[in-house]
């Protein structure tokens, strides 16, 4: 087992900002990954080609840090109570730490509507990874729609590959996005970043208040249904870009339980993750953006190697930025329209094939578990429980260790996390 003073889950934005940062003070810093490279969600693929200036500094930084990068490995559990346990090729990999940083982002939220299982209807990010590791985009025409302000980046990103995005739909009415201009329109770099976008998707419609209701077509997607609320239509297209938001990957800090300190706490005096053995930042323990994952990043590394007075430094900054994170919350909240999207024969899980039919007359996520199986195929829950908790209120969704499919080797290896007393 390879022991670190300082293991970090996650080489996103917040991962490498607190691995640059934990390794200025000479301690041993191990960065962990699924993927082959670093950069996350918002970088992959970016080391040798950054496209922002944000991209460049932070891969310049990174460069000149001194880490060990354990790529293509994911994170499924705890091995003991200091390490966790990984698998890389079906083989289990044991991490120690004496200080751990929990950067594990966000991923899509997916909603059920008719269609949405057909081929070529993919979340927005989905789509976008899927063009930047080669899926050719070139010719063809999509629409964009769901929610949140990664529809935008992913509409200009799609259209600087070629393809004709037909449509950004975003679900969250005009009224509501005035509070989210404004926060933009104070911040310089956010003000840049929106301008850039403006001029990056020039030409495409943004429709605010319209929302998916339909995915049509028959071997694949061939077109989709659009409602603006009063009225409805139907745009031809070859994909369909979708995603309502993000949703934080806390299901690693779940399984940590009780010992571990979000830097979510709003405590203006990090004396407490001083303490904290394992701390959570970035997208994982709620959606702020790319400023606040790094400016969490920074002071979970310093924090995690004993540089107090630098981490305190940045607290400001931390706080101004999540601030940000309730305007966006607030402004891209979804309409209560969206659920009621789903038909009877809509498939809610899809790795167990359940329809909402046979969910709907349940009152929460463990009996609607026990006795349909939804939650329980390879995602783990990842899609649906996100969509039960908004569709029917659901709160009790958890998950059990090891984190997704796993082989038998890494398996007898997981630890199930103890009971809680009380
Ligand atoms: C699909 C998607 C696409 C996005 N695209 C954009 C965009 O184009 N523009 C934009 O401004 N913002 C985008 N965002 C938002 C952006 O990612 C955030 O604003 C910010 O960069 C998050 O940084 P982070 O370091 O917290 O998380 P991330 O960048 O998500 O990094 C987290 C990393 O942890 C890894 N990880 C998670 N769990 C494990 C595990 N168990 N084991 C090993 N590794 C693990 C992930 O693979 C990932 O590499 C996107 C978000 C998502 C979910």
């Amino acid at each position: 087992m390879e022991m670190y003073d300082v293991l970090i889950v996650g080489a996103g934005p917040a991962g490498m900002a607190a691995a640059v940062r934990a390794s200025q003070s000479g301690v041993r810093v191990g960065v962990v990954d699924d993927n082959p490279d670093l950069g996350g969600q918002i970088w992959r693929n970016e080391k040798l080609k950054p496209k922002s200036d944000e991209s460049k500094i932070w891969f310049e930084r990174i460069r000149s840090a001194e880490f060990d990068f354990i790529a293509g490995t994911r994170i499924v559990g705890q091995a003991s109570e200091n390490s966790l346990l990984g698998e890389r090729d079906g083989e289990p990999i044991e991490l120690g730490y004496h200080h751990l940083i929990l950067a594990t982002g966000a991923r899509e939220l997916f909603l059920p509507f008719p269609g949405w299982t057909l081929p070529n209807v993919m979340g927005a990010g989905g789509l976008q990874a899927l063009v930047k590791s080669g899926l050719p985009i070139e010719g063809k025409t999509v629409v964009v729609a769901g929610s949140g302000p990664l529809l935008v980046a992913v509409a200009a990103f799609l259209k600087s590959r070629g393809a004709h995005v037909a449509l950004i739909a975003e679900q969250a009415p005009l009224w509501r996005l005035g509070s989210f201009g404004l926060a933009v329109a104070r911040d310089a770099v956010k003000r840049r970043q929106a301008l850039a976008l403006r001029a990056e998707t020039k030409g495409i419609p943004y429709r605010t208040g319209t929302w998916p209701v339909e995915a049509l077509g028959h071997e694949h997607l061939e077109s989709i249904r659009l409602t603006n609320g009063r009225s409805t239509w139907q745009v031809v297209c070859d994909y369909l870009a979708c995603g309502f938001g993000l949703v934080p990957n806390s299901e690693l800090a779940g399984f940590l339980g009780s010992g571990i300190q979000t830097c979510d706490d709003s405590d203006p005096h990090p004396t407490k993750p001083v303490q904290a053995r394992v701390v959570s930042v970035g997208e994982s323990i709620g959606i702020g953006g790319l400023a606040c994952a790094l400016v969490e990043g920074e002071i979970a590394g310093l924090l995690a190697s004993g540089q107090v007075d630098k981490a305190r430094e940045l607290i400001p900054k931390r706080t101004k930025d999540r601030e940000f994170a309730t305007v966006l919350a607030h402004s891209f909240a979804l309409r209560d329209e969206l659920k009621k999207l789903a038909t009877p024969d809509t498939i809610v899980c899809r790795c167990e094939d359940v329809k909402y039919s046979a969910l709907v007359n349940y009152s929460n996520f463990t009996s609607a578990k026990l006795q349909t199986r939804c939650g329980m195929g390879p995602c783990q829950a990842k899609v649906c429980g996100a969509a039960t908790t908004f569709l029917f209120g659901w709160t009790d969704v958890s998950l059990r260790p090891p984190l997704g499919p796993v082989s038998l080797a890494t398996l007898a290896k997981v630890q199930q996390p103890h009971p809680k007393v009380g």
